[in-house]
């Protein structure tokens, strides 16, 4: 399956928003058949508004990336995209090594 940038429309403001091939990829791997009916800005605004009301499921939606540790080598995850050049490590060699320092 392929992706192209699309151009969408906000349902809220009216601005034009781009909903990117990589957000598409995003949306289908979660089972996300809708295009978002806002732009980013609104989407936020409406997230931190919900959020506020309710707060339920955020962490576990968080994403996660999968690394391999430069310590130990054991495979682990990450909260962020591991770089190139920037060590990764899992959360017990992340200690030791932050003790370390
Ligand atoms: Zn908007
Ligand atoms: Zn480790």
């Amino acid at each position: 399956m392929s992706f192209e940038d699309k151009s969408l429309q906000c349902s809220d403001c009216g601005q034009e928003f781009t909903f990117t091939a990589g957000e598409q990829e995003f949306y289908s791997s979660r089972g996300l058949l809708n295009e978002p009916r806002r732009c980013p800005d609104c989407r936020q605004a409406r997230k931190a508004e919900r959020r506020g009301n309710q707060g339920y499921g955020y962490r576990s939606q968080r994403q996660m990336f999968p690394a391999t540790c430069a310590e130990c080598g054991k495979e682990t995850e990450v909260p962020f995209e591991p770089r190139e050049g920037r060590p990764v490590y899992c959360s017990d060699c992340y200690n030791t090594v932050r003790l370390s320092r």
